[in-house]
């Protein structure tokens, strides 16, 4: 028998959180983000739940590649434009749309020749200060593009920093919005400004609600402005589980400890679990005492540090568990239990994000 753990990509949750996006932005099209081989789930594995949007965001060239050889016709968006320009010929062959979002690339195309002219993303930095154009340049870039025979339609995009919250006490994308209008009001083409947080928190906001929206963490049921609201509030359902088994038990005495560094020591008599699931899984090593975990569908958390392969968790409150009882480290539980990626993340002091992404290559994965 191979080790015990397993991850298990829901299918059916992905289908549904990308209907909460179309539900979300009705008069949008939706982009599924599938960057970082799908936040971690796998391309080819997450693309029967999400074959149903408009189109595929992703980063790397080699992932569009994957997309086109699962038979996906529909658009491509590389969200950091190209790296070199022969990258472009790639997007010719393919038919991928590209951000372009600073002069060189700007450069490239107008070098490059092709028959068929591309659909870019002029990309506008409005204040999250990573990639794109300030206000003041975009314009003139777009002239440029617009006057190349390579480009064909021009959509105006831009990123939010703080959608997920407040910023210095307001409204996080306020500023951003406002620059974003203020500099395109008077600009043909389509436009695209919501990434998840944008299209659960601010759809009510007209300048929000654009062409297309950018579905990255909340197709996978990530909750982007978590703790404050939690996958329940937002109707969203987790694609990802991670689960293994209870490999072995032990009884600690008052005062006894639990794994390196004794982390951990036993105020009172405990009946502990040692789980098959360590940091070499993805699970954070960070994550210290007191996270969250079930044990057969029941809540309990771990104890002391995580280590490679092994994990310890409390048994007081499951006292009918045994060697090869089910162990739910995020995700859906048995009898209907879940527990929410995001309340792990947090324990670890991170995000969804990170350990979705972290999944380990040696865990085995399934999609139901
Ligand atoms: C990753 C990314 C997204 C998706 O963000 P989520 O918070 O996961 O929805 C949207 N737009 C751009 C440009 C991105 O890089």
């Amino acid at each position: 028998m191979p080790r015990p753990i397993e991850a298990l990509i829901h299918t059916d949750a992905l289908a549904h959180n990308l209907a909460r996006a179309r539900e979300c932005a009705p008069d949008a099209r939706v982009w599924a983000v599938v960057k970082a081989n799908a936040y971690g789930h796998g391309i080819e594995r997450a693309y029967p739940g999400l074959r149903g949007a408009d189109g595929f965001a992703l980063l790397d060239l080699n992932e569009a590649e994957r997309l086109r050889a699962l038979d996906w016709r529909g658009p491509i968006l590389l969200l950091e434009g190209v790296f070199e320009p022969r990258d472009l010929e790639i997007c010719s062959r393919l038919n991928l749309w590209h951000v372009v979002h600073a002069e060189h690339q700007i450069d490239w195309l107008a070098a490059h020749k092709t028959h068929q002219p591309h659909r870019v993303f002029l990309k506008m930095n409005s204040g999250m200060n990573r990639l794109g154009f300030r206000p003041a340049a975009f314009r003139s870039a777009w002239t440029r593009l617009n006057a190349l025979p390579q480009v064909d339609e021009i959509t105006l995009v831009t990123h939010f920093s703080d959608a997920d919250a407040d910023r210095f006490g307001v409204n996080g994308i306020e500023h951003q919005v406002k620059a974003f209008a203020e500099a395109t009001h008077d600009l043909p083409g389509e436009r695209s400004l919501a990434n998840s947080a944008a299209t659960l928190r601010h759809m009510q906001d007209p300048r929000v609600r654009s062409d297309w929206v950018r579905a990255g963490i909340m197709s996978y049921g990530g909750v982007p402005d978590f703790p404050e609201h939690d996958g329940h509030h937002w109707n969203l359902r987790p694609a990802m589980t991670l689960r293994s088994q209870l490999l072995a038990m032990q009884s600690l005495q008052p005062g006894e400890s639990v794994g390196y560094g004794s982390a951990y020591v036993a105020e009172r008599a405990m009946r502990i679990g040692i789980v098959a699931c360590g940091y070499a899984d993805g699970y954070p090593r960070h994550a210290g005492s007191g996270t969250p975990v079930l044990v057969n569908g029941v809540r309990t958390a771990t104890v002391g540090r995580v280590s490679m392969d092994m994990l310890a968790v409390d048994l007081t409150a499951v006292p009918a568990a045994q060697v090869g009882s089910e162990v739910t480290l995020w995700g859906e539980g048995p009898r209907g239990t879940r527990l929410p990626i995001d309340e792990v993340a947090r324990a670890a002091g991170t995000i969804g994000y990170e350990l979705m992404c972290a999944l380990a290559l040696r865990v085995p994965v399934s999609v139901v």
